[in-house]
């Protein structure tokens, strides 16, 4: 059994990578202030004496014994990340470097939950990972992107420098259920604007793209990526069929039925235009591909959200 630090594991991935964790037996310490994550997504494992919760801090030290890292915390919708933009930049880098004084004393394995943010407004379609990204250092997403790809030159120069066991993963847009209602994302928005049979929200004219991975395929990709040998990443992970904002909103006003009218609002700055992965290294190196497609995803997800707006839930 190895003893697995999740940080942020009270978040949207956090938590369904602690479930997925405890399932294969392994220990979990669970670290998170709650900034953007809740006790209710972990409240099923509370009583579980192989899983421990800690209200704590990433930005300052933490000292436990254990064999693996997975790093994902900090805020990822860019509502919550944007709200204390240097709080992101902390988070980020004191953050990560205190992860990784842990993973270098303890001799763990760390993994890094970046993001695809680091290839900025990309001007190489679809994004592979030996792109070095088109990233605005002073805008409002700036805190968010620039703060992962210092947390990922942290992640490399502590491989370099003091030999720690790390693994980096580029993570593109991921949604399912536990995320937040209040997220801010675009899936959750539009699904929760659809069942409340409010306007749905199309930032610009909707024709900027993304493309959509389910939750379980994407904590799939994050636990075979910690455990292949040999190899640090930087490695994509995320679902390559791509989509318009507007084909999004359209699918889920189809799916839920719902007589919500699109809106369109002004886009918000060095918002990409295009963004896709290209997933050859985790087909080749991990024999990963993504399972769910966007129709099931959703339908997934518009069923939480349905329980979750029920009257009474708490
Ligand atoms: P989330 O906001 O639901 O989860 C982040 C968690 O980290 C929350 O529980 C939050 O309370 C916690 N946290 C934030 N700052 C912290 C701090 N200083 N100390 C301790 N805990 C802190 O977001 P998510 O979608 O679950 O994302 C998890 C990770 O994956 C993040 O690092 C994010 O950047 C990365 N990621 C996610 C996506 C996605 O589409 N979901 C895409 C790219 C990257
Ligand atoms: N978006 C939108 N309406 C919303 C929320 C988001 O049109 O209510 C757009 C946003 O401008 C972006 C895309 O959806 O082009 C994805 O946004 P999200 O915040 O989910 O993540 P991002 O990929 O931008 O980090």
């Amino acid at each position: 059994m190895n003893r697995v630090l999740v940080t942020g594991g009270a978040g949207f991935l956090g938590s369904h990578l602690c479930d997925a964790l405890l399932e294969r037996k392994n220990e979990v310490i669970c670290l998170d202030n709650f900034f953007s994550g809740r006790k209710k997504n972990i409240l099923q494992h509370l009583d579980n004496p192989y899983f421990e919760l800690n209200r704590h801090d990433i930005i300052h030290p933490f000292f436990a014994e254990v064999d693996r890292v997975f790093h994902l915390a900090c805020p990822a919708s860019p509502i919550h990340y944007q709200h204390n933009a240097i709080k992101t930049v902390k988070t980020n880098v004191m953050g990560t470097i205190n992860m990784l004084g842990l993973a270098k004393r303890t001799g763990a394995r760390i993994l890094l939950a970046s993001s695809s943010e680091v290839y900025g407004d990309a001007e190489v379609h679809p994004q592979e990972e030996k792109y070095w990204g088109n990233v605005n250092p002073v805008g409002l997403r700036s805190c968010y992107d620039e703060g992962k790809r210092v947390a990922e030159t942290l992640m490399m120069d502590y491989y370099r420098q003091n030999q720690v066991d790390i693994r980096i993963v580029r993570i593109f847009n991921t949604y399912g259920p536990r995320m937040a209602i209040q997220d801010g994302r675009v899936v959750s928005n539009f699904i929760v604007q659809a069942l409340k049979e409010e306007d749905i929200t199309v930032y610009g004219d909707g024709t900027q793209t993304r493309s959509f991975c389910y939750v379980s395929d994407l904590i799939a990709g994050l636990i075979r990526m910690m455990e292949v040998e040999d190899f640090t990443g930087p490695m994509n992970l995320g679902n390559p069929e791509e989509f318009t904002i507007l084909e999004l909103a359209e699918e889920i006003l189809r799916l839920t039925k719902s007589p919500s009218k699109i809106i369109h609002k002004p886009l918000p700055s060095d918002d990409p235009v295009r963004r896709c992965p290209d997933i050859s290294t985790a087909k080749q190196k991990l024999n990963w591909k993504p399972k769910v497609h966007l129709k099931e995803g959703l339908q997934k997800t518009i069923a939480y959200f349905r329980e979750e707006l029920s009257p009474g839930k708490p």
